[in-house]
C-alpha cells in the first residue's frame, strides 16, 4: 500500500479508538458523576484548557516534538483523563480534564499538519495537485472517525445495561425529571442518578482506557514520522502561525461588525451541545430511563448529526443558508418549547429518542452553516475567522458547562431560548449588512491555485538580448542577460521568485489594486482564483500582487517580502516620459553611434532645445529649398493623443507647457490609405539581469480616415489614438480594407505584411531589437529592487520602408476593454503575465522564508556596450533582407 495512505488509515484508527473512548466518557459525564456537578464542571474547565491550549501550544510542540510525537504525547492526556474517572473525585478529575484540554488542541493541529504533508509529498511525487490529495486524505480520516460517535455509546449502553438488578424508577422520582428537576442534589438522590454498579463502570472505563493505550500504540508503532525536510518546511509554516500573531489576528477581527453580531451564533453551537450533552442526558434520560440508555439515545443524535451534516451541506446549494438557518430556529425552538412542556416517562419510550434526533438535525445545520459562513464572510482572513469560531463555540461550551450544575433544567432551557434568538438577530443584521454591500464579483473556485484558463501556447517571445536556459520560448545567446529560474507550467524560464519548497494550501493568492487600474485586471486575477486583498481584514503583507497605474513610493519597494511583487519598477519614467526617453536615446546615440539608435524620430525637448530646433529647421529647409519636413509637437505629460499638434511651418507651433516637437514620420506604411501603428506588449521581469518579454500578439490602432498631409489638423487621419478615434464619424463604418472600428490583431497584420511579400519575421526581429536597445538606455539606472515587474507598451510605426520608428513607451498600457479584439489580446496578455511571475504554492502561505539576495550586476552592466556592437552588427546584416518586395 502506499506508504502515505497506510499513515492516513493509521492517524484515522488512531482516532476512532480514542474518540470512541472519550465520545462516550463526555455524553456520560453529568450523569456518571453528578455529584456537586462534577461531571459538568470537568467538561468546562475541559474546554477552558482547551480555549488556552489552542491559542499557544499547537506551533511548539510540533515544532519540539513533530507531527506524530505530538500525536502520541496528546492522546496520552486522553487517557490521563479516562484514568481519572477510575476515582472521580475534583482532585482527580480537574486536573486530568485540565491535561485533556491542554493535550486536544495540538492533537488536532498535529493530525492536520501531517494530513497536509502527506497529501502534498504524494501529490508531488505522483505529479498531481497537492490539494486534491488533502482532500482525499480528510475525506478518508473523517469517513472513518465519524462512527466514533456511535461505538463508544454502543459499549457504555451495553456495558452499564449488563446491571442484574435494573432500577425500577419510580414514579416519585420521575417527577424529578425533566425541566423542573429537582436540582442537583434532591435529584441526585434519586433512584436514576444511583451511581451504576462500580464493577459495570471499571469495566467501561476499563475498555475505554484500553481503547486509549491501543490508539496510542497503533501511531507509535505504525505511524511513519515526516522527513526531515518536509518538517523543516513545516516549521516555517509554524514559524508563521506564531501563538501571538494568531491571538492578534483573531483579535483584530472582532473589530469587524460582522463577526461580533456572528458571536451569539456561534456560542449557540456550544450552547446546544452542551445542553444535550449535559443536561438531556442526565435530566431527561437518567433520570427517566437509566443511565445505560444515554450511549443509545447518543447514538441516535451522532447517527442524525452525520447524515443531516452531509444532506445540508448539499441542500445548501439549492436553498441557501438563511433557509437552512431558519429550520434549525424552527427545530431548536419546538425543541425548546416541548423539552419544557413534556414530563419524561419511560412509556413515552420513543420521545426520548425524537428529541436527539432533532437536536442532531439542528446540529448539523449549525455546524455545517456557521462554518461555511465564516469562509464567505472572512474569505481572505479564514485563519483568524476560524479561531474566532473555535473561540467563541468553545467559550458557549464553558458557560454551558459551567452553569449547568447550578440552575434549573428550565432555566437552562430559557437560557438557550435567549441565545437562539440573539444568535437569529445578530444573524439576520449580518445577512442584511452583506445585502447592503455592493455585489462583489464572484470568486469561481479554480482547479489550482495558481492554475489558471490560460493562453494553450504562451505568447512571450525573449528578444535575443536574454539568455533563457529551455523553455517554450524563442532564445538566443547574448551576454547582456542570463536568467535561470524555472518558470510555471513545468517549463524553464525567468523568473523574479526564488525557489522555494513547493507547498500547497488552501488559501488562494491575494492581490491588491490600485483605484484606477481597470476592472480587466481585477477578473483576469479573479478568473486565476485569486482573491481581492481587503485592508479593513488583512494586513498589509497580506497580499502577493499589487497592481498600479502609477509609480510605488520608496517604501513600497524598501518593504517588499519576498511572497509579493509589485507592477512597476522605480525610475522606468526615464523611458515612458516622452522627453525622458528622447534624452535617454539621444545620449546613447551619442555613445554608441547614430547608426545603432536610429529608431526614434529626431526630437527636441522645447523650450530647452528651441534654438537646437531652430538650427534643424533652418537647415533642413535650406538644404531641400521650400519643401520642409513635417513635424509633431507632443505635450511631454500627456497621453492619448492630447494637446498634439503636427506642422509644417514653424509659425504654427504653439506650445504653452513643455513638450517634444518630433520628426513626423510623414511616409507611414498604410494600409487601402489608413495610417496604422502598433502597440507592442513588453514585461520586463529583472533589469538585474535585464529578462524582457515581447509578447507576440498585440493591437495594430488603426486612423479612421485616409491618410492626407494636406489635412494635418485632422486628428482622425494622422493619430491612431483608440481614445480619439472611436469618437470619429467613420469609426462604426465598414472601411474598405480594414474593417469596422479602428484595431486589428497582431496575427491579422502579419499575415497581411506575408500577403504583400514582407518578411514578417524579420520585422518582428527588428521590433525587438529596438525594444532591447531602449531598455539598455535605462537598465544602469534602475535601482536594484526585488520583485518587480513592469508591463510596457510600446507603440511602433513603420514606414512605407518597413522601417519600424519608436513613437513613445507607455508605462501603464491601456487594459480597458473597447472592443471584441482588445478582449482577445488583454485578457490573453494579462493572464500571461500572471504566469510569467511564477507564483509557486509557498507564495500563497505569505509568510517570511528568509532575505532574497541578488548578485550584483556591476559586471553585467560592463557588458552592455559589447552586446550593443554585436548589434550593430546583426542590424546591419537584417537591414539588407527585410523586404521582398513582390
Ligand atoms: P500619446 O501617448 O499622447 O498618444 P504618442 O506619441 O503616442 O502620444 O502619439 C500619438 C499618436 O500620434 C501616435 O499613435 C501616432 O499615430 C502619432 N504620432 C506620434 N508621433 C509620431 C511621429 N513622430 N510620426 C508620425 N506619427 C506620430
Amino acid at each position: 500500500m502506499e506508504r502515505n495512505l497506510k499513515n492516513v488509515l493509521v492517524i484515522s484508527f488512531g482516532f476512532l479508538l480514542l474518540f470512541t473512548a472519550y465520545g462516550g466518557l463526555q455524553s456520560l459525564q453529568s450523569s456518571l458523576n453528578s455529584e456537586e456537578g462534577l461531571g459538568v464542571a470537568s467538561l468546562s474547565v475541559l474546554y477552558a484548557a482547551l480555549i488556552i491550549s489552542s491559542m499557544f501550544l499547537p506551533p511548539f510542540l510540533i515544532e519540539k516534538l513533530g507531527c506524530k510525537w505530538t500525536i502520541a504525547c496528546s492522546m496520552c492526556c486522553y487517557i490521563a483523563f479516562f484514568l481519572g474517572n477510575f476515582y472521580s473525585s475534583w482532585y482527580t478529575l480537574i486536573p486530568t480534564s485540565v491535561i485533556l484540554g491542554l493535550g486536544g488542541a495540538p492533537l488536532w493541529s498535529a493530525k492536520c499538519t501531517y494530513l497536509t504533508i502527506a497529501g502534498n509529498s504524494y501529490a508531488q511525487k505522483a505529479g498531481k495537485i497537492g490539494r486534491d490529495i488533502i482532500n482525499q486524505y480528510f475525506g478518508v480520516f473523517f469517513l472513518i472517525f465519524q462512527s466514533s460517535g456511535v461505538w463508544g455509546n454502543l459499549i457504555s449502553s451495553l456495558v452499564l445495561g449488563q446491571s442484574p438488578q435494573q432500577v425500577e424508577i419510580s414514579e416519585e422520582d420521575l417527577k424529578c425529571c425533566g425541566a423542573y428537576d429537582c436540582i442537583t442534589a434532591a435529584a441526585n438522590n434519586t433512584t436514576a442518578f444511583k451511581k451504576p454498579e462500580m464493577t459495570l463502570v471499571y469495566t467501561m472505563l476499563g475498555i475505554y482506557t484500553g481503547s486509549g493505550v491501543l490508539a496510542v500504540l497503533l501511531i507509535v508503532t505504525f505511524l511513519d514520522q515526516i522527513k526531515a525536510n518536509e518538517v523543516e518546511s513545516e516549521k516555517e509554516t509554524m514559524k508563521k502561525e506564531s501563538p501571538l500573531s494568531l491571538v492578534l489576528a483573531t483579535f483584530r477581527l472582532l473589530k469587524d461588525k460582522r463577526q461580533c453580531f456572528l458571536i451569539p451564533l456561534t456560542m449557540w453551537s456550544g450552547f446546544e451541545q452542551g445542553f444535550l450533552a449535559g443536561d438531556y442526558t442526565k435530566s431527561y434520560v437518567t433520570c427517566s430511563l437509566g443511565i445505560h440508555f444515554v450511549g443509545y439515545v447518543m447514538i441516535c443524535f451522532a447517527a442524525t448529526n452525520s447524515l443531516c451534516s452531509m444532506l445540508f451541506g448539499k441542500i445548501s446549494q439549492f436553498t441557501g443558508r438563511k433557509v437552512l438557518f431558519s429550520f434549525g430556529t424552527l427545530i431548536n425552538l419546538s425543541c425548546i418549547i416541548a423539552l419544557l412542556l413534556w414530563k419524561p416517562h419511560p412509556s413515552q419510550f420513543a420521545v426520548f429518542f425524537i428529541f436527539p434526533a432533532l437536536w442532531g438535525m439542528a446540529d448539523a445545520i449549525w455546524q455545517t452553516q456557521t462554518n461555511a459562513l465564516y469562509g464567505v464572510l472572512f474569505e481572505k482572513n479564514k485563519e483568524a475567522a476560524f479561531a474566532n469560531y473555535r473561540l467563541w463555540e468553545s467559550l458557549g461550551f464553558v458557560i454551558a458547562f459551567g452553569y449547568s450544575t447550578f440552575l434549573q433544567v428550565y432555566i437552562k432551557l430559557y437560557v438557550l431560548l435567549s441565545v437562539l434568538v440573539m444568535s437569529m438577530v445578530g444573524y439576520g443584521i449580518v445577512e442584511y449588512m452583506e445585502s447592503k454591500e455592493s455585489p462583489r464579483p464572484p470568486t469561481p473556485v479554480s482547479k489550482e491555485i495558481t492554475g489558471a484558463p490560460a493562453q494553450e501556447t504562451p505568447l512571450w517571445s525573449v528578444p535575443a538580448a536574454c539568455i533563457v536556459y529551455g523553455g517554450n520560448y524563442h532564445s538566443k545567446n547574448a551576454p547582456v542577460c542570463e536568467c535561470k529560474s524555472s518558470r510555471g507550467r513545468g517549463s524553464k524560464g525567468c523568473t523574479m521568485a526564488e525557489d522555494h519548497n513547493t507547498k500547497d494550501t488552501l488559501k488562494p493568492l491575494v492581490f491588491r489594486l490600485h483605484d484606477s487600474v481597470p476592472k480587466m485586471v481585477r477578473e483576469v486575477l479573479m478568473e486565476r482564483g485569486w482573491s481581492e486583498f481587503d485592508k479593513r481584514q488583512q494586513d498589509k503583507s497580506d497580499w502577493n500582487l499589487y497592481w498600479r497605474n502609477t509609480p510605488f513610493h520608496v517604501t513600497d519597494h524598501r518593504n517588499i517580502k519576498p511572497w509579493q511583487r509589485l507592477n512597476h519598477y522605480p525610475e522606468t519614467v526615464k523611458i515612458t516620459r516622452k522627453d525622458y526617453l528622447a534624452r535617454n536615446l539621444k545620449r546613447m546615440k551619442g555613445i554608441y553611434g547614430s547608426a545603432l539608435y536610429e529608431f526614434s524620430p529626431v526630437a527636441f525637448i522645447m523650450p530647452n532645445d528651441y534654438v537646437k530646433f531652430i538650427a534643424e529647421y533652418s537647415k533642413e529647409r535650406q538644404s531641400q529649398g521650400r519643401k520642409s519636413s513635417y513635424w509633431i509637437c507632443k505635450p511631454v505629460n500627456l497621453s492619448r493623443g492630447r494637446g498634439i499638434l503636427i506642422f509644417q511651418d514653424i509659425k504654427d507651433l504653439i506650445y504653452d507647457y513643455v513638450v517634444i516637437v518630433q520628426k513626423y514620420i510623414s511616409n507611414p506604411l498604410l494600409i487601402s490609405g489608413y495610417k496604422w501603428d502598433l502597440r507592442l506588449y513588453v514585461c520586463v521581469t529583472s533589469f538585474c539581469p535585464l529578462t524582457i518579454y515581447t509578447y507576440e500578439e498585440g493591437l495594430v490602432r488603426f486612423a479612421t480616415e485616409k491618410f492626407d498631409l494636406s489635412s494635418l489638423d485632422n486628428v482622425y487621419a494622422h493619430l491612431t489614438n483608440t481614445s480619439i478615434n472611436k469618437f470619429g464619424p467613420s469609426y462604426k463604418k465598414d472601411k474598405v480594407g480594414i474593417g469596422r472600428g479602428c484595431k486589428w490583431t497582431f496575427s491579422k497584420c502579419r499575415s497581411y505584411l506575408r500577403s504583400i511579400g514582407v518578411d514578417d519575421l524579420l520585422l518582428w526581429q527588428r521590433i525587438n531589437n529596438i525594444v532591447t536597445l531602449t531598455l539598455l538606455a535605462i537598465t544602469p539606472s534602475v535601482p536594484l529592487t526585488h520583485n518587480c515587474f513592469e508591463l510596457f507598451g510600446f507603440d511602433i510605426l513603420i514606414d512605407d520602408k518597413f522601417k519600424p520608428w519608436l513613437l513613445e513607451v507607455n508605462c501603464s498600457p491601456a487594459l480597458h476593454l473597447d472592443c471584441s479584439i482588445d478582449a482577445t489580446v488583454k485578457k490573453g496578455l494579462l493572464h500571461d503575465v500572471i504566469e510569467l511571475l511564477n507564483y509557486k504554492q509557498i507564495d500563497t502561505l505569505r509568510q517570511s522564508k528568509g532575505v532574497r539576495t541578488k548578485a550584483s550586476c556591476a559586471s553585467n552592466h560592463r557588458l552592455n556596450a559589447l552586446s550593443l556592437l554585436l548589434y550593430n552588427l546583426s542590424w546591419k546584416l537584417q537591414e539588407d533582407h527585410l523586404v521582398k518586395r513582390p
